[in-house]
């Protein structure tokens, strides 16, 4: 969905590949059985932090990450159906066949079911309809391919926008936070300035590969890359019916308009400062913007209620759409509709769509070889469609009480760790000093679920389309956050599903948000002495509450505006220190492929979220232990250190095989460093790592000029 707010997140966006690879379901977790295998079918047992993994054979002075993961890397190859594959992997499946139980559950139909049941089970019970979708064939996107037909002048093109809109309103889970949606983006957000207003935002959007470098590069990769999109394209337009002279000519009218649009858009490092997006408009304004468009028209369409103001992320890349809208025949237009359509719906059609759709943007793109189980794809669309719905039962299943205690209780020691780093940092003055308390104490700690589920009674699902369930409940989403346009915000919203393993920061919301779905092993274990959850959950909790003084978070305030409530003087001392980050992780990605160079401008915020999250929760440790009369050089379990437990855990939780075309994706795209990088360099950063493990000046995991912001 697109939401067009910072929000700033601990794991690689992997996710963005809900739309972005095709599949409609995250290039993440497996099951390491063959299909149909028992394993499949039961819940299988989730990963545990194990000291007996570590490779006692290497230095954990020269490399860290091979150190803690080597053992664990060597036994756990990627297995066909992922593109990736992680200590958190195990989690992922565990968590999809929680979810499995339910649906299949709420499937039957029976009388007794509640409204909520009748809605995921029979969303379940559609996608699961394999032969049902395989002979309705192209039934159930034949009407849309004929409100396109119909087109008669460029001026109903506006219309037909807003439609598509509520069907494919795009993700905001883009890899440069930015919607994909067809044409631009549009959704009601907090306002930059006064972050009690929401306001209308238009985001530019219109592409269909990652993002604009796929478009632009000209690098041998990049041209391949294009060359096979082109394929892809073409072979699609067939399977809708196109004969092959037609489709080939449809694939270079759509290559041509999206690269038009790529080279128009803002890039993703500039995006990263809030002020580029910032631009405020009228709806007259708007309206002399691009005259092409109809605003009046569109805006009755998506319902938006009046508002106050238009933030226009990119005027560069709606200038540039208004003159493509002038000068491209409707013909080209309709063509490229058509294939936002075709390839939107692809994921949820017949299997020679659905394996088309793989080949290109799971396969080649990420390098994924074999599609993940149909039951897992459901499980997944369900969870995007319907995740408050779903997401109850899972927290019933999985999230006791004692857990929520135990996470409230580690949040806060984190919150006081960054309160006496703030109040102890010799670079700032008083008065800034004094500005991010304020801040800190204004965050609000969400854990494992909302307050107030979402109420889907409007959303219409029925067991015999899949394809129509899709676009119900994408509709529902879009028309409820342009529903928001003039109304109070409601902080109490999440943008994380409860089964969702990751977390976030909302700079604008001024709140951290962590799922019951990551609140499970390995990163959170109820069983496991406080070392080894700080070490894995302490250092997320710690990541999102850095994430509001990073170089991005540090622009709001309290409130969630974006005003500077720095002085001058520590403005210049902190970019100082965030320069040093990003000095450090500019560096070479042999992983990725020849000549791939990460870019620590785009992967700043992240990495000092890492970097400060890590400090944080290791001074959170060291006072639970006082509490508890112990110290960190006291042994724990397994005759481990608390230290060193603490950094093992650490380590442990990143463990990641990655095939390279998804490192090269996540290079390029991802404000995320690679987990190598998540590791050696945080741990190279810190005095207190090679204290755990004796490191010594020279080597490699003691950092000459480390970098420390928080
Ligand atoms: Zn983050």
């Amino acid at each position: 969905m697109f939401i067009p707010r910072v929000k700033l997140c601990v794991l690689l966006l992997l996710t963005l590949s809900v739309t972005v690879l095709g599949q409609n379901a995250l290039p993440n977790a497996i099951s390491n059985a063959a299909p149909g295998s028992a394993a499949e079918t039961t819940v299988l047992k989730l990963e545990h932090f194990d000291p007996n993994l570590i490779d006692q054979s290497l230095s954990p002075c020269d490399d860290f990450y091979k150190y803690a993961c080597n053992k664990w890397l060597t036994a756990n190859p990627i297995p066909a159906d992922q593109v990736y594959w992680s200590t958190g992997s195990s989690l992922e499946v565990w968590n999809d066949n929680v979810l499995r139980e339910t649906l299949e559950a709420s499937s039957k139909n029976d009388p007794a079911r509640g409204p909520v049941q009748q809605k995921i089970g029979d969303y379940w019970a559609a996608c699961m309809d394999e032969s049902g979708i395989e002979a309705a064939g192209l039934k159930p996107l034949q009407p849309e391919l004929d409100r396109i037909a119909a087109l008669k002048s460029k001026k109903e093109i506006t219309l037909e926008i807003a439609h598509l809109h509520h069907m494919f309103p795009g993700a905001w889970e883009g890899s440069d936070n930015q919607t994909n949606a067809p044409f631009f983006g549009f959704s009601g957000g907090q306002d930059y300035d006064d972050a009690s207003k929401v306001v209308a935002q238009l985001d530019q959007g219109g592409l269909s590969l990652p993002n604009r470098d796929y478009y632009i590069k000209t690098d041998d990769k990049s041209v391949e890359t294009l060359k096979k999109y082109r394929a892809h394209l073409q072979k699609m337009f067939v399977l809708a019916g196109e004969a092959e002279a037609q489709a080939s000519s449809d694939a270079g009218t759509v290559i041509e308009l999206e690269t038009a649009m790529a080279k128009a858009q803002m890039d993703n490092i500039k995006r990263r400062d809030p002020k580029n997006i910032n631009n405020k408009m009228s709806l007259a304004q708007i309206r002399e913007l691009t005259p092409s468009i109809e605003w009046d028209v569109y805006l009755k369409a998506v319902k938006a209620p009046a508002s106050d103001h238009y933030i226009v992320s990119s005027p560069d890349f709606f200038r540039t759409e208004e003159k493509l809208l002038v000068e491209r025949p409707l013909e080209q237009w309709k063509t490229y509709m058509r294939w936002q359509v075709i390839h939107r719906a692809a994921p949820h059609l017949t299997k020679a769509m659905v394996d088309e759709d793989f080949d290109f943007f799971a396969h080649t793109l990420a390098g994924q070889e074999q599609p993940l189980p149909r039951w897992r794809r459901c499980t997944r669309a369900a969870d995007r469609d319907l995740g408050e719905a779903l997401g109850q039962a899972y927290v019933d299943r999985a999230f006791p009480p004692e857990s929520k205690a135990r996470t409230i209780e580690m949040v806060h020691a984190i919150e006081r760790a960054m309160h006496d780093d703030v109040e102890s940092v010799t670079w700032m003055t008083p008065a800034t000093k004094e500005q991010a308390i304020v801040k800190l104490k204004g965050i609000e700690d969400k854990i494992g679920y909302p307050s107030h589920w979402r109420d889907y009674s409007s959303v219409k699902i029925t067991r015999d389309s899949y394809l129509g369930n899709v676009e119900q409940s994408s509709a529902f989403e879009f028309e409820r956050w342009a529903a928001k346009i003039g109304k109070p915000v409601d902080r109490g919203e999440w943008t994380m599903t409860p089964p969702t393993i990751n977390a976030y920061y909302d700079p604008q919301l001024n709140t951290i948000n962590f799922p019951a779905g990551i609140l499970q092993p390995p990163y959170f274990e109820k069983g496991m002495d406080d070392s080894v959850n700080y070490g894995a959950i302490g250092v997320v909790i710690g990541h999102e509450l850095t994430h509001g003084f990073d170089d991005e978070g540090r622009k709001f305030d309290a409130q969630g505006n974006l005003r500077d409530w720095w002085t001058a003087e520590d403005a210049k001392q902190y970019d100082e220190r965030g320069k040093c980050i990003s000095d450090e992780y500019t560096q070479e990605v042999s992983d990725a492929g020849p000549g791939v160079k990460q870019n620590g401008m785009l992967t700043q915020g992240e990495d000092t979220a890492d970097n400060g999250g890590i400090h944080l929760a290791f001074f959170a440790l060291e006072a639970a232990l006082k509490t508890q009369g112990k110290s960190l050089d006291d042994k724990g379990p397994d005759g481990w250190t608390y230290r060193q437990r603490f950094f093992l855990s650490y380590g442990y939780s990143w463990c990641s095989n990655i095939r390279p075309e998804v490192a090269r994706l996540i290079v390029t795209t991802d404000p995320h460093s690679l987990p190598i990088f998540r590791i050696d360099n945080v741990v190279s950063n810190m005095s207190e790592f090679a204290q755990a493990f004796g490191c010594k000046t020279g080597q490699k995991m003691v950092r000459a000029n480390a970098c420390r912001v928080w």
